[in-house]
C-alpha cells in the first residue's frame, strides 16, 4: 500500500479517506481507546511517548486480578498463566519484533534500570579501554546512566563519555562520523550505546555498520531501543548486538511505567564468566524455589532477572503483543512507510502554501528523508512561533509533542492512525501558522 509512483498524492479529505478504505490494518484503529478533546476524538500523534491504550488490555489485567483472588500464591503454579513462568510467554512475540532468537530476549524491571544492569555486565573498564561512545543529544536518562557508570568506576565522565554530534548546520549523524569516532578511540573504547532511533531526530541509526565498527575496534555494541522497539525493523542477532534494551509503554502501548525488557546476544547468554547484577529470579527455573544458597544462571537473557515478575504489568504487554501478531509487523511496516510519507507530503504542501519571500518556510523536517533511516516519527523544526502553534493545534484538538526551544514531534503509528488523521494535522496545522502570522 506505500504511496505508489503511478498514484496522485493529494492533499484532500477526499484522498485520506479512500487511502483509509484501502488500508488492510484499518479494523485496528477501533481496538484502542482515544482520548476526548472538546468531545472529540483527538488526533494523537504520540504513539512515541505514550502508546494508546487497546480496548483488550483491561481483559488481560482482570484475568490475572481474578487468578489473584482465586488462586492467592498458588496462583504462581495454578493460575491460567502461571506466573512463575509468565515472562517466558512474552518472548517469542518480543524476539520477532526485535529480529532475535527466543532465548536472549526477556522482559523485566524497567527502562533505565535495565540499561544500567547490562552496562554491568558490557561496560567493564580497565586502565586502557574505558571510553563510551554516544549521541550527543541522547535522551537525558541515558546520559545519566552512561556518566554514572564512569562514575561508579570512579572515572571522569567527562573524560569518558565521548558525544556524537551532527556536523554544522545538519541535524542527523552521519554513519561515516560515527565510524570514524569509534576508529579514533579505537586504543581506548569500551563500549558504544546509542538510541537505535533517536528520540529527539527520528533517525533510525545504521546499526549493523555500527556494530562492526565496534567490534572491530574491540568494543562492545549496545542499544537503547526505546523508540525502535514496534517501530522499526531489526535483526539484533544477525547484527551480532552484544546488548539492548526496550521500553513497552511507547510504540507497545503498554501502559503508563509499563515492564522494559532486554536483549543478550546469544554469544554472551550462558558465558558465566560476565560478571551481573544476580537476583532469584534470573537463577535457574529449575532450582529457582529450591532456594539454593548459589545463584546458578538461568540460560540466555533470562538470567539476568532480578525479581519476580510484574505480572499486571506484563499482562498489559501480553495485550498489546497479540494485537501487533494479528496486524503482521510487515504490514504495519508498509503502512507505516506510506503513513509517514503522507506526512512528509502534507508538509511540504504546507510550506508551499505559506512561504513568504519565496524561500522561508515554516517548518523544516530534520528526520531524514530516507526511509530505511527512520520509522514513523517526524521531527519539524518549528521558524518562528512554534510553542504558540503548538498550543492551538493542542487547544484543537492535535495531541503532538513539543520540546525546547523549537521542535515539534509527530508520530503516526500504523496501528490506530489513520490518513484522514494526517490531513487533519495538516489542515489545523497550516491554519495556525497562518493565524500567528507565521
Ligand atoms: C523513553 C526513554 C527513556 C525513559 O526511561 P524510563 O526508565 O522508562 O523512564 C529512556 N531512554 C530513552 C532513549 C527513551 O526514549
Amino acid at each position: 500500500m506505500p504511496l505508489t509512483s503511478n498514484e496522485i498524492v493529494q492533499n484532500t479529505l477526499e484522498f485520506a479517506r479512500k487511502k483509509d478504505e484501502s488500508d488492510p490494518l484499518r479494523k485496528f484503529r477501533d481496538q484502542f481507546y482515544f482520548p476526548l478533546s472538546n468531545g472529540n476524538l483527538v488526533r494523537y500523534f504520540t504513539g512515541n511517548s505514550l502508546g494508546l491504550q487497546p480496548r483488550s488490555t483491561q481483559e488481560y489485567v482482570l484475568n490475572e486480578l481474578e487468578d489473584w483472588a482465586s488462586w492467592g500464591v498458588e496462583g504462581h503454579f495454578h493460575s491460567r498463566m502461571p506466573w512463575f513462568q509468565y515472562q517466558d510467554f512474552l518472548t517469542d512475540q518480543i524476539a520477532k519484533l526485535l529480529g532475535a532468537k527466543p532465548e536472549e530476549v526477556v522482559s523485566m524491571n524497567s527502562l533505565t534500570t535495565n540499561l544500567h544492569l547490562l552496562l554491568v555486565s558490557f561496560y567493564r573498564p580497565t586502565k586502557t579501554r574505558y571510553k563510551i561512545i554516544c549521541e550527543y543529544d541522547a535522551f537525558p536518562s541515558d546520559l545519566y546512566a552512561l556518566q554514572s557508570q564512569a562514575n561508579v568506576h570512579g572515572l571522569d565522565p567527562e573524560e569518558t563519555v565521548i558525544y556524537l554530534k551532527p556536523r554544522d548546520a545538519e541535524h542527523c549523524l552521519r554513519t561515516e562520523d560515527i565510524v570514524s569516532t569509534i576508529q579514533e578511540n579505537a586504543d581506548s573504547l569500551a563500549t558504544v550505546m546509542l538510541g537505535a532511533v533517536n528520540y529527539y531526530t527520528g533517525q533510525f541509526f545504521e546499526m549493523k555498520k555500527i556494530v562492526d565498527a565496534a567490534h572491530k575496534a574491540g568494543a562492545t555494541c549496545g542499544f537503547n531501543l526505546a523508540h525502535a522497539a514496534g517501530n522499526v525493523r531489526m535483526n539484533l542477532h544477525d547484527w551480532n548486538v552484544d546488548y539492548a534494551c526496550f521500553c513497552s509503554y511507547k510504540y507497545l502501548n503498554a501502559g503508563p511505567g509499563g515492564v522494559s525488557g532486554i536483549f543478550v546476544h546469544e554469544r554472551h547468554g550462558n558465558d558465566t564468566s560476565i560478571p551481573r547484577f544476580a537476583g532469584w529470579w534470573g537463577n535457574d527455573p529449575e532450582t529457582r524455589f529450591k532456594m539454593p544458597r548459589k545463584f546458578v544462571p538461568a540460560k540466555g537473557a533470562r538470567g539476568w532477572q532480578q525479581s519476580n515478575a510484574p505480572v499486571l504489568s506484563m499482562a498489559a504487554l501480553k495485550a498489546s503483543l497479540d494485537i501487533f501478531e494479528k496486524a503482521g509487523f510487515d504490514e504495519l511496516l508498509s503502512k507505516s512507510r506510506s503513513l509517514t510519507a503522507y506526512l512528509e507530503f502534507i508538509i511540504q504542501e504546507i510550506n508551499s502554501n505559506t512561504m513568504k519571500n519565496g524561500t522561508d518556510v515554516p517548518i523544516r523536517i530534520i528526520t531524514p528523508e530516507n526511509p530505511e533511516h527512520r520509522g514513523c516519527q517526524l521531527s519539524l523544526i518549528m521558524n518562528k512561533n512554534g510553542r504558540d502553534i503548538y498550543k492551538l493545534l493542542t487547544d484543537q484538538g492535535v495531541i503532538v509533542d513539543w520540546r525546547e526551544p523549537d521542535v515539534i514531534r509527530v508520530a503516526p503509528v500504523p496501528l490506530y492512525n489513520s490518513f484522514e488523521d494526517v490531513f487533519q494535522f495538516g489542515k489545523l496545522m497550516e491554519s495556525a501558522i497562518r493565524s500567528t502570522g507565521t
